[in-house]
């Protein structure tokens, strides 16, 4: 059985780049027939509140993602502190007692010396007595695990094989001195709980899966199959932040894109799976292989997702659209197929309900007041179709000898106070005689 996972930090409304993994996921699990997994990374309690985890779950539904289930990490605290105590006991988590500033000054000094700024170990060094002495001045340990030291290989489901060297890596902190937990440990123990079977994620990753598979190793776990894509960066290439606030999720929706449009946009650019219509979410997931993730760069286009929001549009079967035309007001296929075809926005159709509605401002040259006021005689009498316009416009042809722009602007600039729109040959029976009739001088 697949089982995948999405783990975002709650620390913020979440972007086109935090929607990328989130639908890889997705996919992933549909077309394997597996498990899809919300996890919470909020360990981090300064930063990460309710109310951003909240609101991813509102994002993520949005996106038309359903969960499998939802974890948070921290109602899960149990569970780490015993993986602590499995790898203290192994000897693999020591305890350290440099304050940021000791910290900074070694650093400093290993690239004085041309070094690489790499822990040195000196904790491992010290005595019970040492220990105690340290903690008898206040300080509080965090702890680090030991790097073995080696290179690390894994088959990555995207890029191939990856190797990681630890031993170009300093040993990592997992627990805090307050006590708690960094991302690297919590994420390891919760796959292996939960039995993650893949784990799909940004290559900013790459480094950390060395270490992970190191932890994974220690605590006597299966390691999962790992798969890093490209990130998506901005139209100018700099990556999505939170902290910007700039192009969440929840700004496209307020914007009123289509969520299909922007799932679309976050997942497959930089893919060789074209960006065109899909009609749900399952159709990609059929379609993309992840040998079709491109190993290069994935820059978003939002002209690219303007042209293809209209796209999604104009081909919505009216069952899509028809909830949202009831809530605005709106009924029937006739008006929704008539119209959709002009819409940018799903919102557009305000505005172009109008020329069926009304109030419509026609538009009248008084060089075509008296061709306007003959057609507005020779209007046919009612039941309307879609031929009326035919007999209609034809028949003025006949009396005036108008043809081709002289005969149909002046009429629709009357109808519609427009010079471009849908089609009249549809719109005229909406429209209906009695107000047509008052649209023509
Ligand atoms: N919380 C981590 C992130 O958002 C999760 C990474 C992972 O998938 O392991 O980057």
């Amino acid at each position: 059985m697949t089982v995948v996972r999405w783990a975002p930090s709650p620390t913020g409304r979440i972007h086109l780049g935090n929607a990328r993994p989130a639908l890889l996921n997705w996919f992933y699990a549909r077309r394997h027939g597996g498990r899809y997994i919300l996890r919470m990374d909020d360990t981090d309690h300064a930063r990460s509140t309710r109310a951003f985890a909240d609101a991813i779950e509102v994002d993520l539904a949005w996106l038309g993602i359903t969960p499998d289930l939802l974890v948070r990490q921290s109602e899960r605290t149990a569970l780490y502190d015993a993986a602590v105590e499995k790898l203290k006991a192994a000897g693999r988590l020591y305890p350290c007692y440099e304050t940021e500033e000791e910290l900074d000054r070694k650093r400093a000094r290993a690239r004085l010396l041309g070094k690489p700024p790499i822990y040195d170990r000196a904790a491992l060094a010290l005595s019970e007595e040492d220990k105690t002495r340290l903690e008898a001045e206040g300080r509080k340990p965090h702890w680090r695990f030991k790097l073995d030291g080696r290179p690390v290989q894994f088959e990555d489901l995207i890029k191939g094989p990856q190797t990681v060297n630890t031993a170009s890596m300093s040993d990592p902190v997992l627990v805090r001195g307050d006590g708690s937990y960094l991302y690297t440990l919590p994420s390891v123990i919760d796959d292996i709980d939960l039995g993650v079977t893949h784990v799909i994620r940004g290559e900013d990753h790459v480094s950390n899966t060395g270490t992970q598979i190191e932890i994974f190793e220690a605590l006597g776990g299966k390691v999962p199959t790992f798969g890093h894509h490209n990130l998506l960066t901005d139209a100018e290439g700099q990556g999505f932040s939170k902290r910007l606030g700039s192009q969440s999720i929840s700004d496209f929706r307020d914007q009123g894109y289509e969520p299909m449009a922007v799932a679309i946009m976050a997942s497959l650019t930089g893919t060789s799976l074209p960006i065109e219509t899909y009609e749900t979410l399952d159709e990609i997931a059929n379609r993309l292989d992840f040998s079709m993730i491109s190993h290069g760069s994935a820059r978003f286009d939002p002209v690219e997702l303007d042209n293809l929001n209209a796209r999604l549009l104009h081909n919505l079967p009216y069952e899509g659209a028809a909830g949202r035309l009831t809530s605005m007001g709106l009924e029937g296929e006739a008006i929704w197929l008539l119209l959709r075809e002009n819409l940018r926005k799903f919102g557009d159709i305000g505005e172009w309900a109008k020329l069926v509605t009304g109030p419509v401002e026609p538009v009248i040259a008084d060089e075509d007041r008296e061709f306007l006021a003959l057609a507005k005689a020779m209007l046919p009498p009612e039941p309307w179709d879609q031929s009326t316009w035919g007999s209609w416009t034809d028949a003025l042809k006949a009396a005036t000898g108008r043809k081709g722009k002289a005969l149909f602007l002046p009429l629709r600039l009357a109808l519609t106070g427009r010079p471009d729109g849908p089609e009249l040959k549809s719109l005229l029976p909406l429209v209906g005689r009695t107000e047509c009739l008052a649209r023509l001088p």
